[in-house]
């Protein structure tokens, strides 16, 4: 259990308990408690460090290091953020993506499901291009489900059911730290009784990471090596092996996988690095032949905590869970892939950090080009210091009442505990949708 208090509270005060859920990864905790007192948080407990970034102004996984939260709205003005009036930054913007040809609106994993419907209808209103920020990661996946058509399970029954579990690029540690305890290796569940010691844990990835130290079998590949081994895998585990050399760990691998009795294989961004989406097809290959025999699903490690609401809401509303381009000539346009950001004279970005993300050349690219950005976000990140326009918002399922969609799938509540000046990001998407 982590209790954590912030620095500067002091002495006796009148304290009230709440229950709440966590927005700090696509497990979105449920067990976690927080102490309020006079619209404050004093304490969270069963958080993680990640988690923790999320219910006070901390960096990722440290607690010492505090981030800035943006406290007005920023337009710029003479090269420099200044603080303006919400109605001028929502003219401002409202101008940025009127005028534009190809607008793109980017983001959209870590906000809230009512949020994505809004930036879903601004898109159409815009005739812009949606693009996930984990678009590259998601899609390959989505496109093995439907090319194989994989088993699916919920967290629970994971916990619960499988003893054989395979991390492939994936490091919860960093990604979705309380996933290990919760769902996929210590916890105990009905028949995992025993946790760990029920179950067999094996990892693949490029780096020896800190995973390597639970795992039973840890195979470090080399970039390239992925189609290789999942091929020598499956050739294996038919009996068949190929005449040429194999990838080391490949036999030992196949071994593993061929004794489960309900297995598990959780891929992370690392799994789609190289050849993403031939690597998720071999994946999902792989997952429906072991799933011929027994249960076996393959399962996308999410750290962007409702991911999965924004692929819901896609596949709901446009039949594919793909980026959707509303502005293109021939009527809409679906993509797997990430968009050409050369095309791009304007976007939007609501729940990501667009510029740690992008590639160096390409970010810089944007500023030469001289795009303009609007950015909705708490706090402050490289997006926002690139941006023309910034609107501060509401933290979801802290200061605004949301909903999100477990990385299973599993739609959760997310209440409002504190007080807020702050607008949410739905709020400022309907107010741009009147204004543009
Ligand atoms: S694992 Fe994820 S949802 Fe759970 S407490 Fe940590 S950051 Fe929050």
């Amino acid at each position: 259990m982590c209790l954590f208090k912030p620095t500067g509270v002091q002495g006796k005060v009148e304290v009230g308990q709440q229950s709440v859920i966590c927005t700090g990864c696509g497990c979105l905790c449920d067990d976690l408690d927080v102490a309020m007192a006079g619209g404050q948080l004093l304490e969270v407990s069963n958080v993680c460090l990640w988690g923790l970034s999320r219910f006070f102004p901390y960096k990722r996984f440290h607690p010492k290091k505090e981030r800035r939260r943006i406290l007005e709205p920023l337009g710029r003005l003479n090269g420099r953020l200044q603080g303006i009036s919400y109605g001028a930054a929502l003219e401002h913007a409202a101008e940025i993506l009127g005028k534009a040809r190809r607008p793109l609106i980017y983001g959209l994993t870590n906000t809230g499901s009512w949020a994505q419907e809004a930036a879903l209808q601004l898109a159409r209103n815009l005739k812009a291009r949606l693009e996930p920020a984990d678009l590259a990661f998601k899609a390959p996946y989505y496109h093995s489900v439907r090319k194989h058509g994989l088993y699916w399970a919920p967290l629970e029954v994971i916990r619960d059911e499988a003893d054989t579990v395979l991390f492939w690029g994936a490091n919860p540690l960093h990604s979705c730290p309380r996933h290990l305890v919760r769902y996929s290796v210590f916890a105990r569940g009905r028949f995992t009784e025993r946790g760990v010691e029920d179950r067999q844990v094996a990892a693949v990835d490029l780096y020896r990471t800190e995973v390597a130290k639970f795992c039973h079998l840890f195979v470090q590949v080399d970039p390239g090596q992925e189609l290789h081994l999942l091929k020598g895998i499956r050739e294996h585990l038919q009996g068949s092996p190929g005449p040429g050399p194999a990838v080391k760990g490949t036999r030992r691998l196949a071994g593993f996988l061929s004794k489960a009795e309900f297995g598990v294989i959780f891929f992370g961004r690392g799994a789609v690095y190289n050849q993403g989406l031939a690597v998720l097809d071999e994946l999902g290959s792989l997952a429906a032949h072991l799933g011929e025999k027994q249960p076996f699903v393959l399962f996308p490690l999410a750290s962007d905590f409702n991911s999965g609401g924004l692929y819901h809401l896609l596949f709901n509303e446009l039949g594919v869970p793909e980026a959707p381009d509303f502005g293109h000539e021939g009527g809409l346009l679906t993509s797997a892939a990430p968009g050409d950001f050369d095309e791009v004279d304007a976007i939007l970005v609501v729940g990501a950090d667009l510029f740690w993300f992008l590639p160096e050349d390409q970010g810089r690219a944007l500023q030469d080009r001289q795009v303009p950005v609007v950015s909705l976000s708490p706090f402050a990140n490289r997006t926002t210091s690139c941006s023309q326009v910034v609107f501060p918002v509401a933290l979801v399922g802290l200061e605004a009442a949301e909903v999100a969609y477990r990385m299973d799938g599993l739609p959760m509540v997310l209440k409002k505990l504190l007080p807020t000046a702050w607008p949410s990001d739905r709020e400022i998407l309907l107010d741009l949708m009147k204004a543009v």
